[in-house]
């Protein structure tokens, strides 16, 4: 069955070279005790070991069933040894934190095997051995002689072919080798036993044949006894396969129970690792929270606003032409403070399409303060004054769907909705301001409070052009004439209006309002100012100017003229403008609005403002201020900083973990020699060994992941109450500390630390694991390790 061909083996060892064995002729039988006896440093383990496939001869070939084992490949071998041979040492071999039972059976793991079939075989072989009452116990609490028979029952477990003993009663008592030869013996009668000894008397009791081995060379070969029994076995076809899950993660916990000081450290080590990865991730995720806050707070409580003038006052930061700290004794003179009142954002019908074709997601609202100039009288207890045209008094949005999302109708049956009916806006404390009513013309000297019916008596008449204006002959002007009369002839003016305004509504912002539309005042439909702005076209003032154009102003009587002063630039034409806009013949479109809560949408509607200025010449250039936008870009890049010195906190805090993981691992490596040459004797393949230790690995990481979380869940609330008061005292601003201490992980962040963790052990146990795989297990077994 086994012949060996001329079979040597050269050890070379600090250029010392070892012929351990020379040109060896050599056939083993199907069945069989075979002594293999020799003095010692005679070749005989070496022999054994080629034979079992730990050691490759260097020249010669081995056959077994006519096969030369030197043409398998590296797995071929492992199959070959898990298959058909079963190794017996000097000493035990058991892997000391598995019990007996679990020693046995590590052959049949890599096998498809079942359960109920293990099972079936462990009872077997240890009654066969007498090893019942010892199964589930562990290696050290077995004598010497209960460890050989473990070994043999390990041996014999997966039914090989052939055994193979070096020296298996060498550190026995007699008795107790004694038993083991009887068992030998026994089982030689089924199969193949080639045992190693130098135990003379034992070979001629036992064996059937004997080799003798002096000098690496086959002294002798004698057949002692017949070999009795011919006992015919059924071959049964087994199938190899990866070491399962299962067994690896039992051997990997195992060995780290087996270990519990220096496990527990390496898990604590590398949990608090995790942990300050989880605090800084948890912080982190606080800060965006936060950030994202801040930008809607920020961004939609500030619109970008296009207005229809722009001041062109020099940016007092903007000194850049000027050298910093100079030398020379030089002190220059800045204008900064002029102003150029010359451009005119001209919000063309072309401007109002490029807006309306601005992607709508991008935006929450967009308002244009389209109003009209017009003169309101009201009357208070007999007294009548005109409300100074302000922004207390300004036309709604015509986006009612939008308004009703942002504004709670606190009084009334719906929004104003024909030119007589206007709401009042208050604040959310329902308050409204005694500056405010005085501009409204409304009494609020030794008042306190109005309820919802009092104020909503109050009603306004609107004074027309035609009314207001009176055209003076003898000096060719227009004057207010309004402004000058009597109490008698404004009540006559106020009687005779026949636009009424009447409060048909108070609204309030919505808790949850996503933008600041308008502060407390008067709303107007655009119905009214339609009305307003076609009267006001049809009046005799407007029509004069029209007339006149540049040429004279109807106020003066002089022709319009640029003003240029040291501090001041206003054109003639901007004046002209103004001059139609007070008399409600342009519309006044004091700005555009759009509102946003998101950054990278605003910055996206910057970008769009400004494609339409490209290639345009400076006066048709729409031009627009975004503030807040400038600011949170800036709070953006501290942002982005924080999180970079976060992130790379956080990788240093894993790269801990890592390093811990790695030097358990190695640790365990180093411990672990004896339990990979024995796996790797009982055919357990590279692979299988390093995914013991990879498991271990990912169970560190796991474990330590858990604890790390644990424990960052519990410290991440006071950790961040801590950050948050730092903040608020540092800046006493109206900062909503909920926004950072309501938030921590979500559950995939959680699930994504773990998977990391185990990612990150598994990895630092990468290189050990490759480092235990390719041991030589004949060293590994030298070794004593534990
Ligand atoms: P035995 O088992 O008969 O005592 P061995 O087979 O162990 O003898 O050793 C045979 C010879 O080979 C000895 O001289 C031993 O020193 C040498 N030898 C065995 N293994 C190695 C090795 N791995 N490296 C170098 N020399 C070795
Ligand atoms: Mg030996």
């Amino acid at each position: 069955m086994i012949s060996l061909k001329e079979v040597s083996k050269t050890y070379i060892s600090k250029n010392i070279k070892t012929q351990a064995l020379n040109n060896i002729n050599l056939d083993f039988n199907d069945r069989g005790l075979y002594f293999i006896l020799g003095p010692s440093g005679s070749g005989k383990t070496t022999l054994l070991n080629t034979l079992g496939c730990l050691d490759k001869p260097t020249s010669g070939n081995i056959y077994i069933n006519n096969v030369d084992i030197n043409l398998y490949s590296e797995k071929e071998r492992d199959i070959f040894k898990n298959q058909n041979i079963g190794f017996i040492f000097q000493s035990s071999n058991m892997v000391e934190h598995l019990t007996i039972e679990e020693n046995i059976i590590l052959p049949l793991k890599i096998n498809k095997i079942n359960k109920d079939e293990i099972e079936q075989k462990v009872r077997d072989i240890s009654k066969k051995l007498g090893l019942e009452k010892e199964i589930k116990k562990y290696p050290s609490d077995l004598s010497g002689g209960q460890l050989q028979r473990a070994a043999i029952a390990r041996a014999l477990i997966n039914d090989p072919k052939i055994i193979l003993a070096d020296e298996p009663t060498g550190s026995l008592d007699s008795e107790n080798a004694k038993n083991v030869m009887k068992i030998l013996k026994e089982i030689s009668e089924e199969r193949l036993v080639i045992m190693v000894s130098h135990n003379e008397s034992y070979a001629y009791e036992y064996g059937n044949y004997i080799v003798e081995i002096i000098d690496g060379k086959v002294e002798s070969y004698k057949l002692i006894n017949e070999v009795k029994y011919i006992y015919n076995k059924k071959e049964s076809k087994k199938t190899l396969k990866f070491l399962s899950l299962q067994t690896s993660v039992l051997l990997a916990f195992r060995n780290l129970i087996s270990k519990k000081i220096r496990s527990i450290f390496t898990i604590l080590g590398s949990s608090i690792g995790i942990l300050a990865a989880c605090i800084v991730l948890t912080i982190s995720n606080s800060m965006e929270n936060y950030s994202a806050y801040m930008q809607k707070q920020a961004l939609s409580t500030y619109p970008i606003t296009i207005s229809s003038s722009v001041n062109n006052t020099i940016d007092p930061d903007d000194k850049n032409e000027f050298e910093s700290y100079p030398n020379n004794n030089i002190i220059n003179v800045v204008n900064k403070n002029k102003s150029y009142y010359s451009h005119v954002n001209v919000f063309s019908n072309e401007y109002f399409e490029y807006l309306k074709n601005l992607d709508t997601t991008l935006y929450t609202t967009m308002d244009y303060s389209n109003s009209v100039n017009m003169h309101v009288l009201s009357e208070s207890e007999g007294k009548y004054t005109y409300l100074p045209s302000s922004s207390y008094f300004s036309e709604m949005n015509s986006n009612k769907s939008y308004l009703e999302s942002e504004y709670d109708i606190l009084y009334g049956d719906g929004y104003p909705s024909s030119e007589n009916e206007i709401a009042l806006v208050i604040d959310k404390y329902n308050c409204i301001d005694a500056y405010v009513l005085n501009h409204l013309g409304i009494k609020y000297k030794d008042i306190n409070s109005y309820t919802f019916d009092e104020i909503t008596k109050k009603e306004y008449k609107v004074i027309v052009n035609d009314d207001y204006y009176i055209y003076n002959e003898s000096l060719d002007i227009y004057e207010v004439y309004a402004a000058e009369s009597s109490e008698a002839k404004q009540k006559q003016l106020y009687d005779k209006s026949e636009i009424t305004l009447k409060i048909t509504a108070i609204l309030r912002q919505k808790k949850d309002a996503k933008s600041v539309l308008y502060t407390p005042g008067i709303l107007y439909t655009q119905q009214l100012s339609e009305v307003i702005h076609k009267n006001n076209s049809n009046s005799k003032i407007v029509k004069d100017q029209l007339k006149y154009g540049l040429s004279k102003n109807v106020f003066t009587g002089k022709p319009y003229e640029d003003t240029i002063s040291d501090f001041y630039v206003s054109s003639k034409e901007y004046k002209l403008e103004s001059t139609y806009r007070t008399l409600g013949y342009y519309y006044n479109i004091s700005y555009i609005r759009i509102y946003t809560d998101k950054f990278e949408n605003r910055e996206a509607i910057n970008e769009y403002l400004q494609n339409f200025n490209i290639n345009k010449d400076e006066e048709k250039q729409v031009l627009y201020s975004d503030y807040m936008g400038n600011i949170t870009k800036e709070f953006e890049k501290f942002i982005d900083i924080l999180m970079l010195v976060f992130t790379i906190f956080s990788c240093v805090a894993m790269l801990v973990s890592c390093i811990m993981i790695a030097l358990l691992m190695y640790v365990s490596v180093l411990e672990r020699r004896k339990e990979i040459g024995i796996l790797r004797c009982l055919g357990y393949s590279k692979q299988n060994v390093s995914a013991t230790f990879i498991s271990e690995g990912a169970l560190i990481g796991f474990i330590s992941g858990v604890i790390g979380i644990g424990a960052s869940l519990i410290l991440a609330k006071p950790i961040l109450s801590f950050v948050a008061k730092v903040v608020v005292d540092s800046y006493s601003s109206t900062f909503d500390v909920s926004s950072i201490t309501s938030t921590n992980f979500n559950l995939l962040q959680l699930f994504i630390i773990i998977v990391c963790s185990i990612i990150i052990a598994i990895g630092s146990s990468l290189i050990p694991a490759i480092i235990a795989s390719n041991r030589d297990p004949i060293e590994s077994l030298k070794d004593r390790g534990e």
